[in-house]
């Protein structure tokens, strides 16, 4: 290991900066960050540090570096361009012992910087010792998209309850499972979900119970697992599909997205194929219910957005009565997912000003629907469900005074590498089903943004 990271106290002497440019700022950014006092050495200034020293953010002496500004300094950065100027920097602060790093040049660094993933108070560091900073920066990328954004306030949280615990839990080793349940359970997920005060109120419940230490009371996670893609699922959908350890999925969730769930979690299918007879709505709430009473961590995992004609808010209402935490997870709604990928704008400023979503199914034969609010102009309709009464619906539409010749979509299995678009109107749209032997899900899209596809058609997948 040729570094040793550590995390260094910069408020106790200034640190210099020399050079003012671009990069500099840079460097004096993430100084400042760490409550650094700054000093700025360099002949000229840049916009982004002239107006720090303006706001008296940071010292900015106008003048070529000397040695002796190195003084006190707890550590040096040399920005500069000019290669000597950063050559004579390094080997005075070294002959000092003050950690000097420059920019670019391992060779005449004491010290480098690590790429940061910044989880206030919680810091990760990553270096690759100067071989690839890409590759650090990839590596950041990743730890960023794992990490849920509120690690910080949770850290917050641990700290405001250190004393507390200790006292409570006088032995380390209880200590220690105390805080391992918290971090793994309802209380870490309420504050990811912007619950801070029930978190708060659950932690001093849970440090107030007599007795084991382990709360058995399990949580639910309503997830919308989006249109078809895996890619397009959330970070905490993906989080909370490797933490629970129960799943309940149907139909609409595609194959490859339940197998992205932790591998030993227990799956139960819960959906339907048409005309066959599914879990009852009230039996699925109970099951959740169910699971979550024996302690388990529940994943409900829905296709697209669970409260866009999901049901989703059904499931949970039983969940509210019974005091069983959860959260619920938005997923990219089939609408937004199928316009986007057939090319669709649901808006457009020449077309659309509106766009509304309804469910097309048909009820005793015939389509529910507030015809009048649909054939407003300059709107998009997104008919979720309607391929069963799609000939209901354009001839409600046509008799209504909307055009014959109304462009019309039907995306089918839309955001998955069998996606097929159906471009038409709303004249032959009905014959489609027939002639392409079309498959469920898909979703129909009336409006004159249709008419884009041609031009912004961009995802154009292999199907078999
Ligand atoms: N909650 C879901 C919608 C459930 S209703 C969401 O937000 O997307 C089911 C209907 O959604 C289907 O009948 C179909 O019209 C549409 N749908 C869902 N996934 C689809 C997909 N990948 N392609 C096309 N339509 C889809």
């Amino acid at each position: 290991m040729k570094y040793l990271p550590i995390f260094y106290d910069l408020s106790v002497y200034p640190c210099l900066v020399v050079g003012a440019g671009e990069i500099a700022a840079r460097k004096v950014r993430q100084l400042r960050k760490a409550e650094a006092s700054v000093i700025v050495v360099a002949p000229e200034i840049c916009k982004e540090l002239k107006e720090l020293a303006e706001n008296k953010e940071i010292n900015y002496i106008s003048e070529k570096f000397s040695e002796e500004l190195l003084g006190d300094k707890m550590l040096v950065i040399a920005a500069t361009n000019d290669e000597e100027v950063n050559k004579k920097v390094s080997e005075l602060a070294k002959a000092q012992n003050i950690p000097v790093n420059v920019v670019d040049n391992p060779d005449l660094c004491s010290f480098i910087m690590p790429s940061i993933v910044d989880r206030d108070p919680v810091q990760i560091a990553i270096s690759t010792s100067g071989a690839s900073p890409v590759l650090a920066r990839l590596l950041r990328a990743r730890l960023e998209s794992l990490i849920p954004a509120s690690y910080g306030r949770l850290a917050q949280l641990m700290a405001r309850f250190r004393g507390h615990v200790k006292q409570r839990y006088p032995k380390m080793q209880e200590r220690r499972r105390f805080w391992e349940h918290i971090l793994q359970g309802p209380v870490a997920e309420m504050i990811y979900a912007g619950q801070d005060d029930a978190a708060l109120k659950a932690l001093e419940k849970t440090l107030e119970k007599e007795g084991s230490v382990i709360d058995k009371t399990g949580e639910v996670y309503l997830v919308g697992a989006g249109p078809g893609d895996p890619d397009l699922l959330t970070f905490r959908a993906l989080r909370l599909m490797q933490q629970a350890e129960v799943v309940l999925y149907d139909r609409l969730v595609a194959p490859e997205i339940v197998d992205l769930c932790r591998k030993d979690a227990e799956r139960i299918y819960v959906g339907k194929k048409r005309d066959q007879h599914a879990l009852p709505q009230e039996e699925i709430s109970q099951l959740l219910v169910d699971l979550a009473k024996q302690g388990k961590r529940v994943l409900r995992l829905k296709g697209g957005d669970p409260f866009i004609f999901g049901r989703g808010g059904e499931e949970i209402e039983l969940l509210s009565a019974e005091n069983i935490p959860f959260q619920v997870i938005p997923g990219i709604t089939a609408a937004s997912g199928c316009a986007s990928y057939a090319g669709i704008p649901l808006t457009h400023r020449d077309y659309a000003h509106t766009c509304v979503f309804v469910a097309g199914h048909l009820k005793d034969g015939s389509m529910d629907l507030n015809w009048d609010t649909l054939i407003q102009p300059r709107q998009t309709i997104a008919v979720y469900m309607g391929v069963m009464g799609l000939q209901e619906l354009c001839r409600e539409l046509i008799a209504r005074g909307m055009s014959e010749q109304m462009p019309a979509a039907l995306v089918q299995q839309g955001t998955t590498h069998k996606q097929k678009v159906y471009i038409g109107n709303l004249g032959n749209l009905p014959d489609f089903p027939k002639q392409h032997d079309i498959k469920p899900p898909t979703m129909i899209i009336i409006g004159e943004v249709v008419k884009c596809h041609e031009k912004l058609s961009w995802f154009d997948p292999q199907s078999d």
